[in-house]
């Protein structure tokens, strides 16, 4: 028993118990053209590239991080690729996702309206347990904002949801926005 957990091992079944390093899926919404594709290269490959759209729908994406604790956190990162009206009825897309990640454009009211839909779906269709942010993206356009900070932390709070700010284009917030949703996943106890 010692040698099983010592290696990482639970005793009882023979599983894979790694508290440390974790590994979890994302799944991202929002209105096509808000900036989840470049949201995901930026926060993955660290450029901001608006004209090589990476069709990442049928796969994924996934980076690693280190916190601070030592615990590291790989995100396995889905993309609707233009799906976006298909995604949300796919029960595929929602199962076992630990986070998912509400993006809007800050200068676009219907976007907003539209990742309120995105909330409420995901209250019908996501685990309970999942990890929720609400992210205003494009937060570099600030002379065309059109809906407010206030307005998307309303939101989020009322929904038990982390809110955040974040510009793929500057970087403004990217690694910060992964950073604190590894911070707020459950950690699985050892056994
Ligand atoms: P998706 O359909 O949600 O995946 O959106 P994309 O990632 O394809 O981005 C749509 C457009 O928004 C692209 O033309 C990007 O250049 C632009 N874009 C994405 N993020 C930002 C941002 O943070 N700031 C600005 N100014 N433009 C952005």
């Amino acid at each position: 028993k010692t040698v099983g957990q010592a290696v990482g091992l639970n005793p009882e079944n023979g599983e894979v118990i790694d508290t440390k390093n974790l590994r979890v899926k994302l799944v991202l919404l929002g209105d096509s053209g808000v900036g989840k594709s470049c949201i995901v290269l930026r926060f993955v490959r660290g450029q901001f590239d608006p004209t090589s759209k990476v069709t990442v729908g049928a796969s994924f994406l996934s980076q690693t991080i280190a916190l601070q604790d030592s615990t590291t956190v790989k995100f396995e990162i889905w993309d609707t690729a233009g799906q976006e009206r298909y995604a949300a009825l796919a029960p595929l897309y929602y199962r076992g996702a630990a986070v998912a990640v509400v993006v809007y454009d800050i200068t676009s009211p219907e976007s907003f309206a539209k990742a309120q839909y995105w909330v409420k779906e995901l209250q019908k269709h996501g685990s309970p347990e999942i990890v929720m942010a609400l992210v205003g993206n494009k937060a570099d356009l600030h002379e065309k904002r059109e809906v407010q900070f206030q307005d998307g932390i309303d939101h989020a709070e009322k929904n038990g949801m982390f809110f955040i700010e974040t510009s793929a284009k500057t970087a403004d917030n990217i690694n910060q926005l992964f950073e604190e949703i590894a911070k707020r996943l459950p950690r699985p106890s050892p056994s």
